[in-house]
């Protein structure tokens, strides 16, 4: 990997890769001393200065004496070979332009800027002999975002004050001011530290990691065992083994508010805080990452999918926890997903992936079903705690008033959890108050007005919201349709409904709702969710966002709010991620000492998936939907591609989606057959009309580049969007 990258003399031909939308590198003459193929470099586009990559010899196809030169090399570490191909590749695969991959991969601000010292600023050893407001605010700033620096412009802006805030409070020594060189490498991680001692199955699987990461090859490994069988004690073992050997590890988490217990875990095993990457850090912190990463001074970085994009120098290490969570698909910009990415990474860079889950996707079952990946579970909880009971409540026996959703037989469980000081959630995949706003004179739903989708009432925010376009209005007392007064009503539960239900039913409670949109910050949830973990809570009423890995050792109950939810929509995923989300979320509750239930309202018991779910044979689920999909020749049997043409002109998406569906040639040719075009299910955002394609074609058959002639065939209009989205995970 390490082989010497071929040099430019002065004046050379090079060229270059840009992060200007161009669809070809553009030829430069190598500055003053020459320069490396993967430098980093500064160019002159026009009047402007761009970034961009030494990407190989120029095609001299140009009037020699127009080329300009190479403005400057900047003062980072060159792109390795293997970066460049994962690129190539990932850009290959997502039909993306090599500009926009370059952009993903250069998202660190300044970093072509010179080593150089500056002032930054910490929390200090002294209290101000007088507190204020602003004042407050800096420390609590300091203090949340545990020991980080700031710059002063930074730390002013995060905690909303002036900077004379700051520099009064360095006089006073509660803050404190140093010079620092701009990017330090990181305290170096100990792998000889002792980690926990494992039990049997732990200390096999570790094993196994290890052994595949002293084999320096690629290779992808599932690790698959139920929530708090200690998967990450496990992985944690390779992490070791991979720094042992010198190279850099990845951890890629689903989302933000998890990473504060991960690394607390890290710092216990391995005496030192690793890399963070996501969009909670500082900018400074993130100038540094990336540098350090380049350079070697970062070995272990824990971040989100994005942190795939960095310049590792030698990545020896994938872990994607919770490999299954949604939120490795990126849906806006470059549509990659970051676990299919991560396998193309490591397998460019010799590297390991491990993807862990309780809960796998179809695409990793079934790739660890046909020998493609190595399989390894771990079968048992940790310690006394067991995975719980999960049992239906028919709905259909309950006795509840319309407008009530905690059924009788749920609230007196709820009571015994009270009684005995135990903890309960609430689980309700939606939120805001409720989803429909209804007016009982006419029968208006209040809608966005630039989405073709219902605004949701936030009673909290008192506002209602488009969770399509983030529109918020003011709630009206009048109905905007027929101007009935005081007729609108709400219709059905958001998580905030089920809050008011709860706190009438159980009024000494301490109740606390999880929802991603009543956080300021991720800062502020996390603290949350580990106020609520060491019991600041009776009752725990959330969303999706409590599913993802928190651990609350005092939970005992989980309450499904409505478990047919997710099974209503058309989407050939719905089963699968019912299916995960259920287990995820039973796997809340007795994390510790105490056994645990998990009780699922619904008004279908006998549908297979609810069947699936509560009987806990997971491995007849996964056979019985992989020969689903079999049958149907959809993924991961098939392959698909999702086309969506957005204009704010309807007709003219349609028109050119009906002369894409028309010029079918190159797709015909592969064998693969197109569909609609047909409105999308959501057919308006942001004003802009959608329109759907979509492509099927067999497993094996060369997808992107048939896709890539197709389109090429269509001028399209200037304000039509076109995106293709390769194994689409959504489809509104
Ligand atoms: P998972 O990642 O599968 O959900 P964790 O690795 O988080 O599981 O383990 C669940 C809990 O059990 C954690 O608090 C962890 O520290 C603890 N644990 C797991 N294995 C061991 C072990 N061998 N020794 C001590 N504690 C363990
Ligand atoms: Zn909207």
């Amino acid at each position: 990997m390490s082989e010497l990258p071929s040099h430019f003399e002065e004046g050379a031909l090079v060229g270059v890769l840009t992060t200007q939308p161009l669809d070809r590198l553009l030829d430069y003459k190598a500055p003053e001393g020459g320069c490396f193929v993967g430098a980093f470099v500064e160019v002159p586009l026009g009047p402007r200065k761009v970034l961009g990559v030494v990407w190989g010899p120029g095609r001299g196809d140009f009037d020699i004496s127009k080329i300009r030169s190479v403005i400057r090399v900047l003062d980072a570490a060159p792109m390795l070979d293997e970066m460049r191909q994962f690129l190539g590749r990932a850009a290959d695969y997502t039909l993306t332009p090599m500009p926009a991959m370059l952009r993903l991969a250069t998202r660190s601000p300044g970093l072509g800027d010179p080593p150089s010292m500056r002032k930054v600023y910490r929390l200090g050893q002294s209290e101000p002999d007088r507190m204020t407001d602003a004042r407050r605010r800096v420390l609590e700033v300091l203090k949340e975002y545990g020991g980080l620096s700031f710059t002063l412009g930074e730390l002013a802006e995060t905690a909303g004050v002036t900077s004379s805030v700051v520099k009064g409070l360095v006089k006073q020594g509660a803050v404190s001011e140093e010079e620092s060189p701009r990017d330090l490498p990181y305290p170096l991680l100990d792998p000889e530290l002792p980690g926990k001692e494992l039990t049997g199955d732990q200390a096999a699987g570790a094993e196994a990691l290890a052994a595949a990461i002293r084999s320096g090859a690629y290779g992808t490994t599932l690790l698959k065992g139920v929530t708090g069988s200690g998967k990450t004690e496990v992985y944690l073992e390779a992490v070791a083994e991979c720094l042992r050997r010198g190279r850099q590890a990845l951890v890629l988490l689903p989302e933000i508010a998890l990473t504060a217990e991960f690394l607390k875990r890290v710092e216990a095993r391995f005496g030192a805080m690793p890399t963070e990457w996501h969009s909670g850090v500082t900018m400074t912190e993130r100038r540094r990452a990336w540098k350090m990463v380049g350079e070697g001074g970062a070995q272990l970085v824990v971040g989100a999918r994005s942190a795939l994009f960095l310049p590792f120098r030698d990545l020896g290490l994938i872990v994607i926890d919770e490999e299954h969570d949604t939120s490795y698909k990126q849906e806006d910009g470059v549509l990659y997903n970051a676990r299919d990415m991560a396998v193309l990474r490591a397998s460019i860079a010799s590297a390991q992936v491990i993807l862990a889950s309780a809960t796998p996707s179809l695409e990793s079952w079934v790739n660890a079903e046909s020998g493609k990946y190595t399989r390894l579970e771990l079968k048992s909880r940790f310690g006394a705690s067991e995975l719980p009971d999960m049992s239906a409540i028919d709905m259909r026996d309950e006795e509840l008033p319309s407008s009530r959703w905690v059924s009788p037989s749920l609230q007196a469980a709820v009571r015994e959890r009270l009684e005995a000081g135990e903890q309960s959630l609430l689980f309700l995949n939606r939120r805001g108050y409720a989803p429909v706003t209804i007016c009982r004179a006419c029968g208006h739903q209040i809608a966005c007005d630039h989405c073709d989708a219902r605004m949701v009432e936030h009673r909290f925010l008192k506002r209602l919201v488009c969770h399509q376009c983030g529109e918020t209005k003011p709630m009206p007392t009048v109905c905007p349709s027929c101007e009935a007064e005081d007729k609108l009503a709400p219709v059905g539960p958001g998580v905030e409904r089920l809050h008011e239900e709860a706190a009438e039913l159980f009024p000494d409670a301490r109740i606390a709702v999880l929802s991603s949109d009543l956080f300021g910050s991720a800062r502020a949830l996390k603290a949350k969710v580990e106020e609520i973990a060491s019991g600041a809570a009776d009752i725990v009423i959330g969303t999706q966002l409590v599913a993802k890995g928190h651990n609350f050792p005092l939970l005992t109950l989980v309450g499904v709010i409505d478990a047919d939810l997710g099974l209503q929509g058309s989407d050939l995923r719905a089963a699968e991620r019912t299916f995960q989300l259920m287990r995820q979320v039973a796997g809340r509750a007795g994390r510790a000492e105490r056994a645990g239930i998990a009780l699922l309202q619904t008004f279908q018991p006998e549908h297979p998936v609810i069947r699936a779910i509560l009987s806990g044979d997971e491995e007849g689920f996964w056979r019985a939907e992989a020969a689903e999909r079999k049958a149907a020749g959809v993924p991961p049997y098939g392959r698909m591609a999702g086309i969506v043409l957005s204009s704010p002109d309807a007709q003219e998406a349609f028109d050119v989606g009906g002369a894409l569906s028309r010029a079918d040639g190159p797709l015909r040719r592969i064998g693969a057959q197109v569909y609609g075009p047909a409105p999308a299910p959501i057919a308006r955002i942001r004003g802009r009309h959608r329109v759907r394609l979509l492509v099927k074609a067999e497993k094996t058959a060369p997808l992107q580049a048939a896709l890539a002639q197709w389109v090429a065939q269509i001028r399209l209009p200037n304000n039509l969007r076109l995106s293709i989205d390769i194994d689409p995970q959504s489809f509104y």
